[in-house]
């Protein structure tokens, strides 16, 4: 047996209104007056002074506004770190992110390329990285991916949606201020909130379960049953616990793996630019033959929480399109073989993943 070696996130900073420490935290680590900290910041919040004004700018920082409209694109990191070098004179001192998934993702991804040649759709795939990357912050204001704690930048590129992996991906810091989550629209807190969710049933109810896994997704799983399902809660606390749920429900999949509804909705992201949360959602609806516990509670919560998730996305697919989406399906194969077994290829065929997705 060979066991993984596994990198975490060395500083974590929690608690409410902690953001406000960001200054003193990144002041060791300013390399000279000609390096600039660059503050990439999800475009919600741009004209919210409640959270631009504490952005402690010095020097030559800068602050850029980035859309999360759309998931990240490997030719938008591309884009955003030659406009990263074009516009310093020396290489930044740090990157930070501040927003959901997305902005944590492009944040990752430009700290490794600012030291690493070439394109990033390169480093696509496991350990292809090969220098460290510049020093990079991650401050998430919606919870549930688990982006924080992951070893991984999930990217679409020109072939595939695959995330650079590597030692070099997980931050050197990370500030959790669950105040900064106030705003968060009710539809997308569920959907993200349920992609912690879905990290932990996948997680609990796949063969490469451990104790290590185990006991973070156990956590991360009852977090959500309080937030989700009891429904008791107060705002602060819902706010503070999603938080950790999802930094347990990421530290459970580190060292395990997602599932079939990862797998799938891979494939809708692809073809059909369906974001992550939602996307996820779409799928584990129609898992209960695989997760029949799991997608039980989770009806129970859209429907407590009157969620409508989106019908009929793919009634009028060509059978092109259904093969692509299938295709990069069938290529996680890590994430088959743990949601299944080693067996995995004798039940999922191509028409079984073809008729789960006309469900939906
Ligand atoms: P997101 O970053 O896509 O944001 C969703 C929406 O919420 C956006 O419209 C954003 O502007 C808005 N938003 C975020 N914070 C807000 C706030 N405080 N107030 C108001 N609006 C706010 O959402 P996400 O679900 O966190 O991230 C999805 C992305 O994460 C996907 O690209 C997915 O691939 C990636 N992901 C990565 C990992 C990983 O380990 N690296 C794991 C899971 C998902
Ligand atoms: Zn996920």
């Amino acid at each position: 047996m060979n066991y993984k070696n596994f990198p975490m996130v060395p500083r974590v900073i929690f608690g409410r209104g902690c953001f406000n420490q960001l200054g003193e935290i990144l002041s060791p680590k300013r390399l000279n007056v000609k390096a600039p900290f660059i503050f990439l910041v999800d475009d919600v919040f741009k004209g919210k002074s409640w959270l631009s004004s504490r952005i402690p700018l010095s020097y030559d920082d800068k602050i850029m506004y980035v859309s999360a409209k759309e998931e990240p694109k490997t030719s938008q990191v591309d884009e955003l770190v030659e406009h990263i070098i074009l516009t310093t004179s020396d290489r930044p001192s740090g990157i930070i992110g501040i927003g959901g998934g997305t902005i944590l993702d492009l944040a990752k991804a430009i700290s490794i390329m600012l030291t690493n040649e070439g394109e990033t759709s390169d480093y696509q795939g496991w350990d292809l990285v090969k220098n460290k990357a510049i020093y990079h912050v991650g401050i998430p204001t919606i919870s549930g991916t688990g982006a924080e704690v992951s070893r991984t930048t999930v990217l679409t590129g020109p072939i595939l949606k695959l995330g650079i992996n590597s030692d070099f991906t997980p931050f050197d810091q990370v500030v959790l201020d669950p105040e900064l989550t106030r705003d968060v629209p009710k539809t997308q807190w569920f959907y993200t909130g349920m992609d912690c969710y879905i990290h932990c049933i996948e997680s609990l109810n796949g063969t490469y379960l451990n104790t290590f896994s185990q006991t973070y997704g156990e956590k991360a799983f009852d977090l959500c049953k309080e937030i989700f399902v009891d429904n008791k809660l107060s705002l602060k606390d819902t706010q503070d616990k999603l938080m950790m749920a999802s930094w347990h429900g990421g530290m459970s999949i580190a060292y395990s793996q997602v599932g079939v509804a990862h797998a799938m909705s891979y494939g809708l992201s692809f073809l059909l630019g369906t974001k992550h949360g939602i996307g996820n959602c779409i799928v584990f609806n129609q898992l209960e033959e695989f997760y029949p516990e799991g997608v039980k509670l989770f009806i129970q919560m859209k429907e407590s929480h009157n969620i409508e998730l989106p019908e009929g996305i793919c009634a009028d697919l060509s059978d092109n399109e259904f093969d692509i989406m299938i295709n990069v399906a069938l290529s996680m194969e890590p994430l088959w073989e743990n949601a299944i077994g080693k067996d995995w290829r004798k039940t999922i065929t191509k028409e079984k993943l073809k008729s789960l997705y006309q469900k939906m």
